[in-house]
Formats: structure tokens, C-alpha cells, sequence
């Protein structure tokens, strides 16, 4: 039986790829800010129309360090979603700062930004949203709140690399925007990622905190870390930049045949496209409804999984539902997300999959019943 997994990362030619390692063996130049992150570099920079970049060894580095960058005082409060990839809330906790935890909207599973304003006290320093299967945040809402309160906004922009919203590139929202070059991401450098930002000030602390803090030959200037991308990273990221437009348009045709099989069945909440936003196709996440068949997600899960079709539950569990957060979050405080996370499936979704696997997939899905 043929494994079916719910992403497999696109690869570049193997020449091409093959050119770039006969350079880096030659050079000897292995890392630190090589030839080719720096040409990583810029070629984002122009994709993503950013104001400044920053690249990481991975994306969570580019948040969690982005976090530190701003120099938020101990405990002060970030407000931010449960229902994401643990590194989000990782990224908060590990900073010695507190996540508070607003529900998201069931409409595209991004924060609920008409319960933001509740939230915010006189230790609230940011809000950290997630624009979650590269469903964009009302990022209009966000930016006037954040007006209002005097608060930094740092985007998990870990599933939206090449989106745009009103043509507008979503890496310019927001105080910075992190992407993750994770093998498993729309677009990937093996692991990577980067942060963008408009202040330059705060990419020094950035830049500081991703090399030591090391600011000439003989002079460290701040308390870095080490979160370098190296020059195979690198180089993986710049042949793939080439080919993300043919693997959108092949996403697309995945997605469309989905949509197709999936449509106007009782229950089962598809995953449109957003109004006014160039989409990225990143993840092809299903709701099932108490209406669907009568049968839960768990139950569909396992009819998947039985036919070697490994779907994922993200995200389930809540980030504030993790053992190791037990006692300090209480996920009944965001109904909405709990409700969703039980309830959603990622199905297998990458710009190679064949359309007869889409329509079988999609096959056990409308024929499972409740016995
Ligand atoms: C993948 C991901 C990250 C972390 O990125 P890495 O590159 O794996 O470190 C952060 N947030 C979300 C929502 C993600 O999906």
C-alpha cells in the first residue's frame, strides 16, 4: 500500500541544486552570512516587497527572538491564539513573558479580533496573531487596536510566505512578520526562516540576537544567541524561490479538485479562498460538523488512516490544552477554538499529489457513515 503523508516538500532539480554545492565546496564558505544567504537574502527582500529582512536558522528562532528584540518587560502580557503550531506560544513562554489566550473566529480560524480589546490591561506589550493555514487576520482591526493601546503586533506568518491581502505583500503587516522555511511549508529552505520589519533599530537587536551580539571583529555589543541560516539552507531556499509560482499553480489544481469532491456535503466546513487576499494554497483543512454523516473527525481519521491516507489534526490539541502547560491555561476560555480542534482534519495536500489520490481521498471521506 502506498503511504499517502499530508505534505511532502517540493525539491528544485538535483543539477540545479548540484551547481550551487560545486560553488560552496570550492568557496569553503559553509556559514555565517555566506554568499548565499546573503543572495537568499535579497531575493526575499524583492518577493516579499519587506522593508527589511532578517534570515533565521528556522522560523521559530524568528519569532521567538523578534519577541525578545522588543525587550518586553518580565511577565508583561501578549495576546495570541491557542489554536497554532506549538511554537507560538513556546515563543511567548520562553521569552519569561505571558500569553493570554483570545478565542478565534470560526469563520477562518484567525484571532476574533471583536474580543481583542477585552483582553488588554496594563501589562498587555503586544498581540501575536497567526494567520492560521494562511487565512490572513483582519489585519485593518489589528493595526487600529494596536493604534490605540500603544502595542507592538509581531504575525506568525508562518503559513502565509507569498500571500497578498488587497495586493499588498503580508510580510509589511504589523511591527514584524515571521515565516517558517520548514520542509513542511508551502515554501522551504529544509529548515529556515526569516523575519520582516519596517524599524531599523529593531533589526539591529535582531541582528544582534541571531550572532552573539557580535558587532565587529573584537567588539560584542549585545546578549545574542546563535540562530544563523548556513549556506545549504540557503541555497535550497534560492532554487525553490525560483519554482514557487509553478508549485502555487500546481497547489492549485490539488486545491480546485478538492473543492470539487468536497462541495455541498451536509456538515463538512471547507476552507475558501479569502476575500481580497492572493492566496498561497498552504494546507486543505476540512470541519466536520455534528452534521456530517453523523460520524466525528476521529472517526473519519481512522477510516484514512486504514487506507495508509495520513491525514494530520491540526491544530489539535490546543496549544493551552499541552500537558505541559497543564494548570496555567484553561482551554474552555476559547469555546470556539476547543469546538474547531476537535473537529478539524488537514488532508494530504503538496503541488505533486496526484488528482486520482485527491478523488480517492475524498471517496472514503463521503462514504464514511456512522455504523
Ligand atoms: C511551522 C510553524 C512555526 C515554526 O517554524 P519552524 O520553521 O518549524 O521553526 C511557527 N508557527 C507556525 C504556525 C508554524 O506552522
Amino acid at each position: 500500500m502506498e503511504e499517502i503523508f499530508v505534505t511532502r516538500p517540493a525539491m528544485p532539480d538535483l543539477e540545479e541544486y548540484g551547481e550551487i554545492l560545486k560553488d560552496i565546496w570550492q568557496r569553503r564558505w559553509l556559514t555565517n552570512m555566506g554568499k548565499y544567504h546573503n543572495i537568499f537574502q535579497s531575493d526575499l527582500l524583492n518577493f516579499l516587497d519587506a522593508e527589511n529582512i532578517e534570515l533565521f536558522v528556522n522560523g521559530h528562532m524568528a519569532i521567538e527572538l523578534s519577541l525578545q528584540a522588543f525587550n518586553f518587560s518580565p511577565g508583561t502580557e501578549i495576546i495570541t491564539t491557542p489554536f497554532t503550531f506549538a511554537s507560538t506560544t513556546h515563543a511567548i513562554v520562553r521569552n519569561n513573558l505571558k500569553p493570554v489566550f483570545c478565542d478565534i473566529n470560526p469563520e477562518d480560524f484567525t484571532i476574533d479580533v471583536a474580543k481583542i480589546e477585552n483582553l488588554i490591561t496594563e501589562k498587555t506589550g503586544a498581540i501575536m496573531p497567526v494567520h492560521v493555514y494562511g487565512n490572513i487576520c483582519n489585519v485593518e482591526e489589528i493595526d487600529r487596536i494596536a493604534k490605540k493601546y500603544n502595542l507592538k503586533v509581531i504575525y506568525d506568518a508562518a503559513h502565509a510566505f507569498g500571500e497578498k491581502y488587497k495586493g499588498e505583500n503580508i510580510s509589511r503587516f504589523g511591527d514584524v512578520s515571521c515565516f517558517s522555511f520548514h520542509s513542511t511549508k508551502v515554501f522551504h529552505s529544509i529548515e529556515g526562516g526569516a523575519a520582516c520589519f519596517a524599524d531599523k533599530r529593531f533589526g539591529r537587536n535582531l541582528y544582534y540576537l541571531k550572532n552573539f551580539g557580535i558587532s565587529g571583529p573584537e567588539t560584542v555589543d549585545g546578549i545574542g544567541a546563535n540562530a544563523k541560516m548556513n549556506e545549504f539552507c540557503a541555497a535550497m531556499g534560492v532554487c525553490n524561490l525560483k519554482h514557487f509560482d509553478e508549485n502555487i499553480s500546481a497547489r492549485k489544481k490539488v486545491f480546485d479538485r478538492y473543492i470539487e469532491n468536497l462541495s455541498g456535503i451536509a456538515g463538512l466546513k471547507l476552507n475558501f479562498v479569502q476575500k481580497d487576499v492572493t492566496p498561497n494554497y498552504a494546507y486543505f483543512p476540512v470541519i466536520f460538523g455534528e452534521k456530517f454523516f453523523g460520524a466525528t473527525r476521529d472517526e473519519v481519521f481512522a477510516e484514512l488512516e486504514k487506507a495508509g491516507i495520513h491525514a494530520r489534526k491540526y491544530f489539535y490539541p490546543l496549544t493551552n490544552a499541552f500537558e505541559c502547560y497543564k494548570g496555567k491555561f484553561n482551554p474552555e476560555e476559547t469555546p470556539v477554538a476547543l469546538r474547531i480542534s476537535g473537529q478539524v482534519l488537514t488532508l494530504p495536500f503538496y503541488p505533486d499529489l496526484p488528482l486520482e489520490v485527491v478523488d480517492k481521498i475524498c471517496k472514503i471521506i463521503r462514504s464514511v457513515k456512522k455504523s
